[in-house]
């Protein structure tokens, strides 16, 4: 077996593929499938145990997917539908999934249909680099540290982490020096919408809009009850004036600190494909960097707590909730921002507002700046979907500095408001399926740089989500 010298000792080389993808979340899904579909071999360690990332693992299972994206995104939500025997590509701009159902859909759309070799339990844990060119990567799984030599890396762990370890680099921290709050997702089972929805109409009072939200997701009862019939996609929030109500009704219910967690953002239920359970999107840390172990581990702990907090509020004073159960918490916290990685070019808040198009443009977006604090009531948008597009260049997903390090997802080469713009599940696959395809062109053409790409290959590539 081929070995490689790392720091004095021998690391088993167990693969020599044309492309290495670290992480399988919605951009390495992207990534792999292109970069088969364009003909190269591909190798993809993904430390848990399913594809998906945030969208699977991390329950944040609503595809926002806008109208300009039409290639392999629109082909994923097509798969939910064939699978389910549903309509929900009705639902765009925003299309609620079964996390479980993504799970099997993506293993057979990466693993058994597009022959990617798929690697679970498996850790970017180190880079043997050169002169901005990575000989080969360093893994640890159940059979202990290997390497595997590829031509070109993908870096899609959401968190920059395989460039990081390359030295590459790496932008953290955005407004008051701080990346966007994370969220700990979980689901609530056996509840009764109707009946929430019927006291709803009885109680108009208690369910006026108190926080920022999009003009779309301002939905009433009615709405909601239709959407839900017609899968659509239903956000039923926001809760602060019943909770309010409550808390001052009962003031021993809920402590000091209890009541501060529950009007955070207060609650935020999702609709979901499958019956009588909501998906809930509200807890929420300020003062988040992303970017060290001890952070997040303490974050997901006292998110956990919090998604408690909540469930106990909605099961005592929520009609419809009282036999409801809390039915998982995420096992991946959902983290909106940690690193991004500087790229040849670094998308700009400018270039987002004045919906900019570059010539090397590889997807176009058109959702405007989202951007969290993690307070009370602190959600700065810009809404923008429908006003216009704007382009992603493919330098914003070459590294600066490497020959053959790409990147793709929510740690591609932006801003902190530009990403906040642009960080949607079905962006980060389109910037995927455009990594994948430019790496498999390089490599297949031989080339030893990501700056020799005849970018207007990887465009006719992904001309449907220009
Ligand atoms: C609370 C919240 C709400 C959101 N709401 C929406 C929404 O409504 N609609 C929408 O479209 N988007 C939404 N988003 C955004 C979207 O979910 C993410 O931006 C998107 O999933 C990012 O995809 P990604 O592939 O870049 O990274 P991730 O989904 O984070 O996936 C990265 C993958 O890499 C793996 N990984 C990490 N490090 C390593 C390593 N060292 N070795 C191997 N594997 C590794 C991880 O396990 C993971 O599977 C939301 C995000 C959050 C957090």
């Amino acid at each position: 077996m081929k070995t490689i010298t790392v720091k004095g000792h021998e690391v088993p080389i167990i693969a020599e593929p044309d492309v290495f993808i670290a992480g399988g979340g919605p951009a390495g899904v992207g990534a792999a499938i292109q970069a088969r579909r364009s003909g190269a071999s591909v190798f993809l360690a993904e430390k848990l145990y399913a594809l998906g990332g945030t969208l699977t693992s991390g329950l944040m299972s609503k595809i926002a997917v806008a109208q300009m994206t039409n290639g392999l995104p629109l082909e994923i939500i097509r798969r939910f539908d064939a699978y389910q025997g549903t309509h929900y590509e009705n639902s765009r701009p925003e299309v609620p999934v079964d996390p479980e159902t993504a799970k099997i859909i993506l293993d057979e759309m990466v693993i058994r249909e597009s022959g990617a070799d798929v690697h679970f339990g498996t850790v970017v844990s180190g880079i043997v680099q050169e002169n901005g060119e990575i000989q080969a990567v360093l893994l640890s799984s159940l059979d202990g540290e290997c390497a595997v030599r590829a031509k070109y890396y993908i870096d899609c762990t959401g968190d920059g982490q395989m460039a990081y370890l390359a030295g590459a680099d790496c932008m953290v921290e955005g407004g008051e020096s701080y990346s966007s709050s994370p969220t700990l997702m979980f689901r609530i089972g056996n509840c009764d919408l109707e009946k929430l929805f019927q006291y709803e109409e009885s109680h108009p009072e208690l369910f006026e809009h108190v926080y920022t939200t999009y003009k779309r997701h301002i939905m009433d009862a009615a709405q909601c009850r239709q959407n839900i019939e017609d899968q659509i996609y239903a956000h039923m929030a926001d809760f602060v004036k019943l909770i309010r109500a409550r808390c001052a009704e009962y003031p021993d219910a809920f402590t000091e600190e209890e009541q501060e967690v529950l009007l955070r953002r207060g609650i935020l239920f999702l609709s979901q494909p499958a019956p009588n359970h909501v998906l809930v999107n509200s807890t929420t840390r300020p003062q988040f960097r992303g970017d060290r172990e001890k952070e997040v581990s303490e974050t997901m702990a006292e998110l956990r707590r919090h998604c408690h907090i909540l469930f106990r509020f909605a099961k005592r004073f929520i009609p419809g909730f009282e036999n409801a159960f809390l039915m998982d918490t995420a096992s991946l916290l959902g983290i909106r921002e940690s690193r991004r990685i500087r790229g040849d070019y670094v998308l700009t808040q400018e270039d987002v507002e004045s919906f900019r198009k570059f010539d090397d443009a590889i997807c176009s977006n058109g959702g405007g700046v989202e951007l969290h604090s993690g307070k009370a009531n602190s959600l700065v948008l810009h809404e923008q979907d429908g006003k216009g597009t704007y382009n992603i260049p493919y330098r914003a997903i070459i590294a600066k500095d490497f020959k053959n390090l790409l990147m793709a997802g929510r740690c591609f080469s932006a801003s902190h408001a530009a990403l906040s713009a642009a960080r949607n599940i079905s962006y980060c696959c389109a910037l995927g399926q455009a990594a994948g395809a430019a790496a498999a062109i390089l490599s297949l053409e031989g080339k030893t740089s990501v700056r020799e790409l005849d970018v207007r290959k990887v465009q006719e590539i992904t001309k449907d989500n220009i």
